[in-house]
């Protein structure tokens, strides 16, 4: 029998590069994961391992030191670090966008700066758009950046900061109105600021304070934060483009593509859950036989493999088109809900698959169960893509009548 989630039409060059990936992750992440996040390590040695695989580096061009490979390449291989531990993969998502953010809106004096640096993972990324009050609603962000002659002066308060800590370049979203007439809508007066500073926590640059890590559910070893800007000078060559007005566009680009990549994370994350249940299925034994012996246990099973499948291809889809030049905010969205769904189920199908061990820390899924819930969140909620999936269907077919 196939494998789940094979993807036909590789190169040579993606192949390597996911098996690679794969043995890594059997080797190095799989067997000291639940460990680390029992303790809320950060996995200090797997990050130094990733910078060695390239991973920083996989979709920056090659004249900056990266390997320029493709969405689709570097989405699978987030599906393969996520199957080991999604925390993991959070550590190189928010570096991606950034680098990604840059390479698609950066001056050529902000790339040849960052990206080469960023491709070692020397410089690590994060992103920051939501504040306490708000998340969905990017609109109402009330972080504000004011020119002072060469400078623009931060101020405001940011939320839920994943790579918060251990980032040395933030991309901050803050409203700037200047140079934006009265009555400029909310999302043309926003400018995307390249923070740099320290790794760490207190004040890591006068004016910018990272307080310390929240205490989570589950997405454990990957240090999320909160940021706090009160009189933070910022250099006016450190406006993402060169332009303000233009940070709400740039963000959300950047999300898209960190849309496609949730998704990655939830389809490791579903097949994961799916090698557990199976596996287990196959030595519990109740009534004189496998519980995978049983037609409900087979039924989930089969449930749960085909979630891994649909939830694969889409997610692979999404990727395939973004890679073609073509907009994928549909294809994104929809990868997104779906695969983060049917990872929250398929997890759940796994949990109930093992019995009361399911609920021990010693049993894997325990792990995956406190992690699934963070897909449903993270770069837009299930509502908010509906949202973007409905307002593009409805584009697609405009009633002529
Ligand atoms: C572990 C973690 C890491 C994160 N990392 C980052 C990061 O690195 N950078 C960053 O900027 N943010 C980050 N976030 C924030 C994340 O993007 C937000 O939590 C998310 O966008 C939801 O925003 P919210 O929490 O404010 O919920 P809200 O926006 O307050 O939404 C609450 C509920 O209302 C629903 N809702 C909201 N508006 C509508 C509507 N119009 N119609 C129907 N339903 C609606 C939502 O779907 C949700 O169910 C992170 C969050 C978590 C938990």
């Amino acid at each position: 029998m196939a494998r789940l989630a094979q993807t036909a039409g590789l190169s040579d060059v993606q192949q390597e590069i996911l098996s690679t990936v794969r043995a890594f992750v059997d080797k190095e992440i799989i067997p000291v994961a639940t460990q680390l996040e029992h303790r809320d390590e950060y996995p200090a040695e797997i990050v130094e391992g990733l910078k060695e695989l390239g991973l920083f580096g996989l979709m920056i061009p090659e004249e900056y030191g990266g390997l320029g490979e493709s969405l689709l390449t570097y989405a699978l291989c987030v599906e393969e670090i996520a199957r080991g531990w999604m925390s993991v993969s959070g550590i190189i998502n928010t570096h991606f966008i950034v680098a990604y953010m840059l390479k698609q809106h950066g001056t050529q004096e902000q790339k040849d700066t960052f990206l080469p640096r960023m491709a070692l993972g020397e410089v690590r990324g994060a992103f920051s758009m939501s504040e306490p009050a708000l998340g969905s609603d990017v609109a109402a962000i009330t972080s504000k950046g004011v020119r002072d002659g060469d400078e623009y002066v931060l101020n405001g308060q940011k939320m839920w900061l994943t790579n918060g800590g251990t980032s040395t370049l933030v991309a901050v979203l803050c409203r700037s109105d200047e140079g934006h007439p009265e009555g400029t809508p909310a999302h043309k007066s926003m400018t995307t600021f390249l923070v740099e500073k320290e790794p760490g926590f207190g004040e890591v640059r006068p004016g910018l304070t990272i307080p310390g890590k929240i205490d989570k559910m589950g997405y454990k070893g990957v240090d999320t934060t909160e940021l706090i800007m009160d009189g933070l000078h910022i250099p006016a060559n450190r406006v993402l483009g060169g332009a303000t007005g233009r940070g709400f566009y740039q963000m959300m680009d950047g999300v898209e593509v960190g849309r496609v990549n949730v998704a990655a994370r939830g389809c490791g994350v579903a097949q994961r859950a799916f090698e557990l249940g199976v596996s287990y299925a196959q030595q519990r034994h109740t009534f004189g036989k496998p519980i995978a012996q049983h037609q409900a246990i087979q039924f989930k099973l089969a449930e749960m493999a085909t979630k891994v499948e649909a939830a694969h291809a889409m997610m692979v889809n999404a990727a395939r088109k973004k890679d073609s030049g073509e907009r994928n905010d549909l294809e994104a969205g929809m990868a997104k809900y779906l695969a983060s769904e049917y990872c929250k189920e398929v997890v759940e199908d796994a949990f109930r698959i093992h019995g009361g061990y399911g609920f021990s820390k010693e049993y894997e899924i325990e792990r995956l169960y406190r992690e699934a819930p963070m897909l449903l969140i993270g770069e837009g909620t299930a509502e908010i893509q509906k949202m973007i999936i409905g307002r593009r269907l409805l584009e697609e077919y405009r009633f002529q009548g």
